[in-house]
């Protein structure tokens, strides 16, 4: 899974119209940070050269050919999940590390997990037509017509035997829902047909069923995936006719993992769910389709024709039906437990061994998984063989590293989340930082995380070359994002990112959501974490989660030359050598609290348009103002009526993210000045200081979870309970906005800043430290 949400890419705390305190030490901790050339974030000035020295060394170890054989060998055959060369893979792996000098082992888990045995999908009428749901071989590509692949399927789905009349649904969001319900269009009983994209593939049949579905066909429009956007594999890079996106369909918005031991380890005799109970399997039949498949289902729908934004670029007339199409869809599938492989592999830390720096990328994919995920799991394959060839030279990091490849990320992070919950207690104490990847291509670095990790990253990026241009890909990001705010179509986010990234100051970290491994560590756990590739110039979505992600598509629309997987390497490498030998744990407050604080505005901006949407609304159904708008002969409904809404509690919030700022950068501050003039607190107290660091992250969580998903707990950063990967910022209190449910509202303000609060408090305590 991985970078094929598109959300905006970046964003930048706001600095407007706020504590003007805060802003000025801001700008008093920026200019100290600027004054040092070179300082490097948690070091002082005589540790940073060893550690500068010891990445120059670390990058010497980088070579191309690895990441080319590697990927080669681990895509040779299908990997997924339950396939002899996904537990060959995993032993494969562990020989690499252990021969790098690692102390490794296979951890093994025992999960649900549904492989299709049956599947059929058919129109019935007007007239007959057989879906072929399969991806031939393209010529080319080698391992195309190679067997051992699952059909392509949608795993989660529920096991059915349906006909009904189809209905087009668009990308099957609420919105579209609305829409239809406006137009008389009603989906009970009936079996839709959604195209991917605008939202996570999981919720276009989780919603089909909300709305009274009895069965859910996904399918690629060329419009996003195939040849729209470019010329279709092998000519090009994209999704040819008969390509089929497979995929998770779990409902990973209420939880991640085995479907049947929510919050603890899958273990062999761990206490299981039934199949009946497991809320995160779905209630229908679904089936992914390619748009060869899709072409006759959408031609013989009838009714009234879709909205302009609803059609794609298949040569046909998009109707919405319902009918005169009726399909009659099967799935059987499979339902035993499968083995799944996670390696783990240690480096013990020389002096701070129960601090822990994690990284990890998984290994299965959905069929050979050359893009997703081997172009990412290489690249953590090549730091783990440089950190080895450095433990051999003597050198040990400061705390303990952990590299790990986790299995069955594909059918929903089973492998990451199994041992995150079987480890919880410990890794809560111990894990200062989790550094995730997946997928990889060319391009751009797109990075993600928790924000007082914003300066540690950019320092990092700055210390690595974009290997085509030669210049840092820090800098190349930076340039990107004035260019774009540059051109006269930019939207007000562009532009106001692009002069903050013209004015000099860190480039923003995106908020994190869903859709790869991080996920157990950041939201479950609430341990600091980073995700992050290169991506924006390749042509990646082609051939996403489909049979010709292959290392022949890789090495000719891909990284051909895997300079970009080095870069990756050495982003991910720096990243967690850094923070396992930083005397403070480099982490800053100062641009976190600004971040909040621009969130906290977006809801009260939130809020604000939510009343008076509702003032209008009801305004213009007073006038009739719907029917009189609308075509007599093609009549659009008005939209449901909606109670205005309270003003909401704000005041604990608002006051929680003030007083934060002014203690963040503070903090900052005096970090800075401690390690400029090497008057760190050495022994207990920095032990101390150390520990309160680690710990950090875990404040901003509430033991209660988010609402109505438990599982989730972290108050900054969540998965959209209705946009699947897209982040959810603040999510408690704004989901709650969104969903007009305002005595939520008020209680998710009240805990926020109760979880704020606690953090300042924390920080507060880590300043004292420094300043003694
Ligand atoms: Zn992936």
């Amino acid at each position: 899974m991985n970078l094929h949400w598109r959300a905006p890419q970046f964003h930048f705390p706001s600095r407007t119209g706020v504590a003007a305190l805060a802003a000025a030490l801001w700008w008093l901790a920026a200019s100290v940070a600027t004054a040092q050339e070179g300082a490097m974030l948690g070091y002082t000035a005589q540790d940073a050269g060893a550690e500068r020295n010891l990445e120059e060394r670390f990058d010497a170890q980088m070579r191309a050919s690895d990441l080319r054989n590697w990927m080669k060998e681990l895509s040779s055959e299908p990997n997924q999940v339950g396939s002899p060369h996904d537990a060959k893979n995993a032993r494969t792996i562990e020989r690499m590390f252990s021969s790098w000098g690692w102390d490794t082992h296979i951890e093994t888990f025992y999960v649900l997990y549904p492989t299709p045995k049956q599947e059929s999908l058919e129109l019935v009428a007007p007239k007959r037509f057989k879906a072929t749901l399969h991806e031939p071989p393209v010529r080319g590509d080698s391992t195309s017509a190679l067997s051992g692949a699952l059909p392509p399927y949608n795993v989660y789905g529920a096991d059915g035997d349906v006909t009904g009349e189809l209905v087009y649904v668009n990308f099957g969001m609420n919105d579209d829902y609305k829409a239809l319900a406006r137009r008389g269009v009603d989906v009970r009983g009936k079996i839709v047909i959604a195209r991917y994209g605008g939202g996570w593939r999981g919720l276009k049949p989780k919603l089909a069923y909300e709305h009274g579905a009895i069965g859910c066909i996904i399918y690629s429009d060329p419009h996003e995936d195939g040849y729209s956007p470019g010329d279709v594999y092998p000519q090009g890079g994209w999704r040819p006719s008969e390509g089929v996106q497979r995929g998770s369909v779990e409902d990973m918005t209420l939880y991640a993992g085995d479907p049947l031991t929510p919050g603890i380890g899958a273990t062999k005799n761990a206490k299981r769910l039934s199949i009946a109970d497991a809320k995160t399997v779905l209630k229908i039949p679904v089936l992914p389709i390619s748009y060869a498949d899709a072409q006759p289902l959408l031609a013989a729908l009838g009714g009234r024709i879709a909205p302009v934004s609803w059609r794609g670029s298949l040569p046909l007339t998009y109707h919405l039906g319902p009918g005169p199409a009726r399909v009659h869809l099967l799935v059987r599938s499979d339902w035993s437990l499968k083995p799944i492989y996670d390696v783990i592999a240690t480096l013990r830390g020389s002096a701070r061994p129960d601090e822990w720096v994690i990284r990890g990328n998984h290994h299965d994919g959905w069929v050979f998984g050359a893009w997703d995920p081997i172009a990412g799991a290489d690249a953590e394959l090549e730091e783990a063989k440089a950190i080895g060839q450095l433990a051999k030279s003597g050198w040990r990091p400061k705390r303990t590293l952990i590299y790990a490849s986790w299995d069955g990320e594909e059918p929903g992070l089973l492998g990451s989340t199994e041992w995150a919950e079987e480890h919880a207690e410990e890794l809560e104490r111990k894990t200062v930082l989790y550094v995730n990847t997946d997928d990889n291509g060319r391009g751009f670095l797109r990075i993600g995380g928790s924000h007082s990790l914003q300066r540690l990253v950019n320092q990092v990026a700055a210390g690595v070359d974009d290997p085509e241009t030669h210049a840092s890909v820090e800098s190349r990001l930076r340039a990107r994002l004035e260019v774009q705010a540059f051109d006269p179509a930019a939207g007000s986010e562009a532009q106001r990112v692009g002069k903050l990234a013209a004015s000099g100051a860190d480039l923003p970290l995106q908020a994190l959501g869903s859709g790869s491994d991080y996920t157990p560590f950041l939201q479950h756990l609430g341990i600091a974490s980073i995700n992050f590739g290169f991506t924006g110039e390749e042509e990646q979505e082609g051939v996403y989660h489909s049979r010709y992600d292959s290392f022949d598509h890789y090495v000719r629309f891909g990284d051909p030359d895997f300079v970009y997987g080095i870069a990756m390497a050495k982003v991910g490498g720096h990243l967690a050598l850094r923070v396992a030998d930083s005397d403070v744990l480099p982490l800053e407050f100062g641009e976190f609290a600004d971040t909040v604080d621009r969130y906290r505005q977006e809801l009260h901006r939130l809020a604000d348009s939510q009343r008076e949407r509702a003032e209008s609304l009801a305004r213009l159904l007073d006038q009739r103002a719907f029917a009189l708008a609308s075509d007599p002969r093609h009549p659009l409904g008005p939209p449901a009526e909606e109670a205005p809404g309270p003003y909401l509690e704000f005041a604990p919030l608002d006051n929680a993210v003030a007083r934060l700022k002014i203690s963040a950068h503070r903090y900052d501050a005096a970090l800075a000045s401690a390690l400029s003039s090497g008057n760190l607190p050495t022994g207990e107290p920095l032990r101390m200081l150390n520990d309160l660091l680690t710990g950090m992250e875990r404040t901003l969580t509430d033991p209660r979870g988010l609402p109505g998903r438990s599982w989730f707990v972290h108050l900054i950063y969540a998965p959209g309970a209705l946009t699947g990967y897209g982040a959810k910022t603040l999510p408690g209190v704004r989901e709650a906005i969104e969903g007009r449910r305002w005595d939520q509202a008020n209680d998710y303000l009240m805990r926020t800043a109760h979880a704020l609060d606690a953090c300042r408090e924390r920080i507060d305590r880590a300043a004292a430290l420094l300043s003694r």
